[in-house]
């Protein structure tokens, strides 16, 4: 178990984390999701015992990271944004040193196979680092975190520079790894925690603005209440029918135009469906209803609406 209580770094008059605290129970895989520049890997750095925090107290199944460090770090893996990976060794030679480095107890050739099968990297293990992919780089570095079969494994921005392909290579490794260790997971991608976490936890500007199970977290930010419909009729008593409709918050012009057709951005209230009403008022009308897509919502737009969700709470 990881347990943060009132967590802040300052540099110089800036607070990069002001005051957070939460717990991380074991088995769990939480995302720690944040625009860049929230805090992510201050966080993370200090909760790894890499930096020292200004003020509050990390401690990993009950060992303080700065008081007990020896047992607290040997608890915890850490993939950090860049690895510090030396190139000029082989896989082999680079997990040796780390094994030595961990001062681990384990068989050597046993275990360092055992953590190259797992990451899928037995096939490269002679090679240099420096001739690898960018996705084998990044295999190589979860190995390392691996080393000494941690409890926990903090992955900082893991899939940062990969190709889609590695990306959900990475993804799915994390995933599995998941089954058997606790994991948490930054990253500003959404998607990322959406597929990979079972909570997630929200960090803008130093601050936790959520902290959900994802279920509930999808139900928050993915209500699809914005559409982008393409209806063929005459714009302007369109525009009046679908704003005089129960639910509609707003419709406006999109502005292309297909033949007689015009596109526009449609609104609900949330939790109204009103797709199956517009198409049938617009049936009425003998209007037809060419296209409707979702608008997603992008990182900022979720921000602010946990945000204001969170204000609106208090
Ligand atoms: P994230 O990982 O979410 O992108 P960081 O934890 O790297 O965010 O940074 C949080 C804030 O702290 C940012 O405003 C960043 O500029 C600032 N910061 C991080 N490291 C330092 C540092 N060594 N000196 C001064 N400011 C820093």
């Amino acid at each position: 178990m990881i347990e943060i209580k009132n967590l802040s770094k300052r540099y110089g008059n800036h607070y990069a984390v002001d005051d957070i605290s939460f717990t991380i129970n074991d088995g769990e895989i939480v995302g720690f999701l944040g625009p860049n520049g929230a805090g992510k890997s201050t966080t993370m750095n200090i909760i790894t015992g890499y930096l020292s925090a200004t003020s509050g107290t990390v401690s990993i199944d009950g060992y303080d990271i700065l008081e007990e460090s020896t047992q607290a770090k040997r608890l915890i893996g850490f993939l950090p944004e860049q690895p510090p990976l030396y190139i000029d060794m082989t896989v082999w030679e680079y997990l040796t040193f780390v094994y030595e480095l961990k001062g681990c107890t384990f068989n050597k050739q046993k275990h360092l196979d055992e953590v190259c099968e797992l990451v899928k990297i037995s096939d490269v293990k002679r090679r240099l680092i420096r001739n690898l992919s960018k996705g084998y780089k990044q295999r190589v570095g979860i190995a390392g975190a691996l080393i000494g079969n941690p409890k926990m494994i903090i992955f900082d921005e893991p899939t940062v520079g990969l190709d889609p392909k590695q990306i959900i290579d990475i993804r799915n490794l994390i995933r599995n790894l998941g089954k058997k260790h606790t994991v948490v997971l930054s990253t500003h991608i959404m998607q990322e925690v959406q597929a990979v976490c079972d909570r997630i936890i929200v960090i803008n500007e130093g601050k936790i603005i959520a902290d959900e199970k994802t279920a509930s977290f999808n139900n928050a930010v993915n209500q699809n209440t914005r559409y982008r419909v393409k209806i063929a009729g005459p714009q302007k008593e369109v525009v009046k029918l679908i704003r005089s409709m129960v639910g509609i918050v707003s419709c406006e012009l999109h502005g292309e135009r297909e033949g007689d057709a015009f596109t526009y951005d449609i609104e609900s209230a949330q939790n109204i469906d009103i797709r199956k009403s517009l198409f049938r008022a617009l049936a009425e009308k003998g209007w037809p209803m060419l296209g409707m897509e979702p608008i997603g919502m992008e990182l900022e737009d979720i921000f602010l609406k946990l945000i204001n969700a969170k204000g609106e709470r208090k």
